[in-house]
C-alpha cells in the first residue's frame, strides 16, 4: 500500500511544471525545444534590485526575519498599495511570503474549512483548485465565457453563491487568458458579495504590472466589501523576480495575524536578502517593470499576427499578463501522422511538443479543455519561430 496521504493523493501535479519537465527532458536528448509552457518573464532582473542583494549579503544580512517579513518592506508595500491602488493598509496587515504563491495558499489554508465553497472564476491558474482541495474546499468553477473574455460575470456570481460559499479567487490581469477586469465589473462583483457578507475574497493582483488596457482595478478598493478582500501581489512578474521568491498579501487584521501564524508554522520569513532586494524594487518604482510591458505588449501583438495565420486557433486578444489563450478544439477529432487520435487538448500539446518541439500547457488544468496556453514571454526570433513549427506541425494532422 502506498505511505502517501489521501491529502497528497487527491492532489494534481502542476501541469505548467509537467510540460516544462517533459520539454526539459526532450532538451537532454539533443532537441532543440522552445519552451513557451512555463510563466517567467525572460527578462534578466533589474540591476539596481540585484546591487541591493550584493549589498544585504556584503552588509551579513544572513538571519531569520520576522515571519511576516521585514518592517521596511512592509512599510514599502503599504507606500506601494497607496501609491499604486489608493488603499490604505498598516504594515502589521501586509503578510511577505515565499511567493505571491505561498501568500495564496496562506490565505486559503487560513479560511477555509472541509466542505466550504470556493468559488474560482474559471479558467483558473492551475493551483488555485489543488489549494482549496488541500484545504479540504471544494472547488466550484464559474465559467467565463468567450464572449465575456473568459471574465465570469456579477450576475453568474450571484447564481452560484450558496450557504456555503466561503470564498472566490481571481486573477486580474489573468492567468491563463491576459483577461483584465474592469472597474465596472468588478464594481458589480462588489455589488453581488455585498449582499452575502459571509463570502471572502481572493484577488490576485501578481500580473498588475503587464497590463495594456491601463487601469489596473483592486476590488479592495469598494468599500462595501474591502475588509472582506485579500489582495495578493508580488515581485515575480513586474520585477523579473521568479526565482527570488517573494510575494504579498494585504488584508483585514485578523486575516492577516491568521496567515502570519500559519507561515510560521510552515516556512517562517522568506530569504532575507530577497526581501532587502524587494525593497529596492519598490523604491525604483514602476519605470523598469513598464519597460519590460512594454517588451511584453509589442510581443503580444507580434504573437497575434502569427496566430492570425494559423487555421483552426481562434486566439482573444489578451489585455494583459503574456500568454495567449486561444482555442484549439477544431483539432480534437483529427488524426496524427502516426495514426493517433488527438482527443484533447493533452494530445494536442503532446503532438506539438514531440513533432513541432514547443511546449505549451493543456487548457485543461486551467479549467478551459477546448484551449492551450503559450507563453509569450520569449525573445521574438524564438516567437516567430515556434509560431513557424506549430503551424507546420497543425497542417500534419488530417
Ligand atoms: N498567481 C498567478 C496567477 C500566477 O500566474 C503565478 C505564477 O505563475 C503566481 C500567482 C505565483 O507567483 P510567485 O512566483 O510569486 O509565487
Amino acid at each position: 500500500v502506498s505511505p502517501l496521504s489521501d491529502r497528497l493523493l487527491a492532489m494534481s501535479e502542476s501541469a505548467t511544471i509537467a510540460m516544462a519537465k517533459k520539454g526539459r527532458e526532450l532538451a537532454a536528448k539533443g532537441v532543440d525545444v522552445i519552451n513557451l509552457s512555463f510563466g517567467e518573464p525572460d527578462f534578466q532582473t533589474p540591476q539596481y534590485i540585484k546591487d541591493a542583494a550584493k549589498k544585504a549579503l556584503d552588509d551579513g544580512y544572513t538571519f531569520y526575519t520576522p515571519v511576516p517579513g521585514i518592517p521596511e518592506l512592509r512599510q514599502a508595500i503599504c507606500d506601494k498599495l497607496k501609491r499604486d491602488n489608493q488603499l490604505d493598509f498598516q504594515p502589521s496587515q501586509i503578510v511577505v511570503s515565499t511567493g505571491a504563491k505561498q501568500a495564496l495558499a496562506n490565505a486559503v489554508l487560513s479560511l477555509v474549512n472541509p466542505g466550504d465553497e470556493v468559488i474560482v472564476f474559471s479558467p483558473y491558474w492551475v493551483s488555485y483548485e489543488e489549494m482549496v482541495k488541500l484545504a479540504g474546499g471544494v472547488a466550484v468553477p464559474l465559467v467565463g465565457t468567450r464572449e465575456h473574455d473568459y471574465k465570469a460575470t456579477a450576475a453568474q456570481l450571484e447564481a452560484a453563491i450558496t450557504p456555503r460559499t466561503k470564498l472566490i479567487m481571481y486573477s486580474s490581469p489573468c492567468n491563463p487568458t491576459g483577461a483584465v477586469f474592469s472597474r465596472e465589473e468588478l464594481g458589480a462583483i462588489a455589488e453581488v458579495l455585498a449582499r452575502h457578507p459571509q463570502v471572502y475574497a481572493l484577488a490576485d493582483e501578481i500580473y498588475e504590472y503587464i497590463n495594456f488596457v491601463g487601469e489596473h482595478v483592486s476590488l479592495a478598493q469598494f468599500p462595501a466589501v474591502a475588509d472582506r478582500v485579500i489582495t495578493v501581489n508580488g515581485f515575480s512578474k513586474g520585477y523579473a523576480m521568479t526565482g527570488w521568491r517573494l510575494g504579498y498579501l494585504a488584508a483585514r487584521q485578523d486575516i492577516a495575524t491568521a496567515c502570519d501564524k500559519m507561515q510560521g508554522q510552515i516556512t517562517s520569513g522568506t530569504c532575507s536578502i530577497t526581501q532587502r532586494a524587494g525593497v529596492a524594487a519598490l523604491a525604483g518604482g514602476r519605470a523598469s517593470s513598464d519597460e519590460m510591458a512594454a517588451a511584453y505588449r509589442r510581443r503580444r501583438d507580434l504573437v497575434l499576427e502569427l496566430v492570425k495565420d494559423i487555421p483552426g486557433l481562434d486566439t482573444p486578444t489578451p489585455s494583459g499578463a503574456f500568454y495567449i489563450f486561444p482555442e484549439v478544439s477544431a483539432f480534437f477529432g483529427r488524426t496524427a501522422p502516426d495514426g493517433s487520435t488527438i482527443r484533447n487538448s493533452s494530445d494536442l500539446a503532446l503532438f506539438i511538443l514531440n513533432d513541432a518541439h514547443v511546449s505549451a500547457v493543456s487548457g485543461e488544468a486551467f479549467g478551459a479543455p477546448e484551449c492551450m496556453r503559450f507563453s509569450t514571454a520569449a525573445a521574438d526570433e524564438k516567437l516567430v519561430e515556434a509560431f513557424r513549427r506549430i503551424k507546420a506541425s497543425l497542417a500534419k494532422l488530417a
